[in-house]
């Protein structure tokens, strides 16, 4: 009997869908199907490349609807958000449609003949992907990969394959050949390992813990194995007095809060500078207690449950313990579902685990900072470097922290952190390697140089 996975809707506790999980057998014989299509998928002329995809975003963009209702069941989340969330697959899609006709290489002057480079796809590409965000990081794995002619295995999190089942499904009813996009729900300890050891697999595009991410990474280096590795963050939203403190208070949850702050980006360390501390929690009260959580299905919903009951249970016990100083709790629903409400903590010290370790949850912790350098100081003061946030009015001083701060994705007066067209990864403990943007595409491919002689003068021969 196959075993299968029983998707709970994490709002309501309800059984939502039962999806088989795919054997360590099927896994390989799958990775060799990917290997068999990467032969002729490489081959497709690039403009043809590119029509597919562009086919495939109109196919998610067709179902965007289903998608997000795929997700507010499947995954708790709000379905402004879900909608969001399947509209950036198609938008990733649609900027690296154009990819395949733009990977260009060099022409280098050399003696004696022509030298050019190449960007050569790796073969079968393997996308494991977390719980927090299917859709997304699905896409940001899947589209460059395919645009620069790799065929893709992914694993979405074994809680969360609904979506991705569906958007397999699309690429096929969209025309992408069989066995390019293969879509393997099952778990991590099964269909992941598998990915990591099989010698086909040519390259991991990894999100998820840093735990997990640091044994990938051992893994690979036995086959020299490439990785992407998206993983945790603890990120410093740093707010000077000269801000518009105001504006600053206002948007402080929705920069921690977002998907009930089971987010990377998750802005979970606000540091304020000493003189407008007291005024800046003022303001924050109010901002957290408007935060519209509830049914995911709402229009009106900012924040939803918890994935599970296992992470609820996880994110008390950083808030529930002896000598934690709640300061500010904003709503949750009572009854069923893994709810749990925004909460502000104070934290005595930089110690405190609560200040130093990725939460994962609706938590936020508020300390205050002296000075310029101070701030820069206690923002790096982290095993972490993912994102973060500055607020100030000061431009100089915006880009002196922004420069000092060791993070891949800053922003200065907002809490934008990812946008298709432009690099995200992480410094540190975060991450290796980018996403998106022109840069997604050189982690997907290797650099060949060939030489052309011309003949006549010159040596063409130095190793
Ligand atoms: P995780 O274990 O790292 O899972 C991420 C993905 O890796 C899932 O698809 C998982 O499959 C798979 N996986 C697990 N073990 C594997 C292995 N040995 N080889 C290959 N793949 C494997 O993350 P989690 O347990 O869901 O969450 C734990 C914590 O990680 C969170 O509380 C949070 O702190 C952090 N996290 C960070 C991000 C992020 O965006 N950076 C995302 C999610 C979690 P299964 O689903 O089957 O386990
Ligand atoms: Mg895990």
């Amino acid at each position: 009997m196959t075993p299968t996975h029983l998707v709970v809707d994490p709002a309501t506790e309800e059984p939502v869908a039962e999806v088989s999980l795919t054997s360590g057998d099927d896994t390989d014989a799958a990775i060799e199907r990917a290997c068999v299509a990467f032969q002729t998928w490489r081959a497709v002329a690039p403009a043809d490349r590119g029509r597919l995809l562009r086919r495939f975003a109109a196919a998610v963009d067709g179902a965007r609807e289903e998608l997000a209702m795929l997700e507010v069941r499947g995954a708790g989340h709000p379905i402004v958000s879900a909608r969001w969330e399947a509209g950036n697959v198609r938008d990733v899609l649609d900027y690296y449609s154009a990819a395949p006709e733009r990977l260009f290489g060099r022409q280098i002057p050399v003696a004696a003949g022509v030298s050019v480079t190449f960007k050569e796809p790796l073969g079968v590409v393997a996308v494991i992907v977390p719980w927090n965000f299917p859709m997304p990081i699905l896409g940001w794995g899947v589209a460059p990969a395919l645009a620069a002619g790799n065929t893709v295995v992914v694993k979405p999190a074994e809680r969360t394959p609904l979506t991705a089942v569906r958007i397999g499904e699309l690429a096929l009813e969209a025309g992408l050949p069989a066995d390019v996009l293969t879509v393997l729900p099952g778990k991590g300890s099964v269909v992941g390992e598998r990915f990591v050891s099989h010698p086909a697999v040519r390259k991991i595009c990894f999100t998820g813990s840093t735990e997990v991410g640091t044994r990938i990474m051992a893994a690979a280096a036995d086959q020299v194995k490439r990785v992407t590795l998206e993983l945790g963050g603890k990120s410093a939203n740093i707010v000077f007095a000269d801000s518009d403190l105001e504006q600053a208070a206002a948007t402080a949850p929705e920069g921690v809060f977002d998907n009930a702050g089971q987010d990377c980006c998750a802005r979970s360390r606000i540091l304020v500078e000493h003189s407008v501390y007291d005024r800046f929690l003022e303001l924050l009260a109010p901002a957290v207690e408007r935060v519209q959580v509830g049914a995911p299905v709402e229009e009106s919903t900012q924040m939803g449950p918890l994935i599970s009951a296992g992470q609820r249970a996880s994110v008390r016990s950083y808030v529930e313990g002896d000598g934690v100083d709640v300061a500010i709790r904003g709503s949750a629903p009572d009854g069923p579902g893994y709810w749990y409400p925004p909460t502000v903590v104070l934290p005595g010290s930089v110690t405190d685990r609560v200040w130093r370790e990725e939460v994962f949850g609706p938590v936020v912790c508020v300390l205050p900072f002296t000075d310029e350098a101070d701030a820069v100081s206690k923002a790096n003061d982290s095993a972490y470097g993912l994102a973060g946030s500055i607020w100030t009015r000061d431009v100089g001083r915006a880009l002196r922290v922004a420069r000092g701060v060791d993070a891949g994705n800053l922003s200065v007066n907002s809490h934008a952190s990812v946008r298709y067209s432009t690099p995200f990864g992480g410094f540190k403990a975060s991450g290796l390697g980018r996403e998106l943007g022109p840069d997604a595409l050189d982690s997907f491919t290797d650099v060949k140089s060939v030489f052309i002689s011309t003949g006549g003068e010159g040596h063409a021969g130095q190793a």
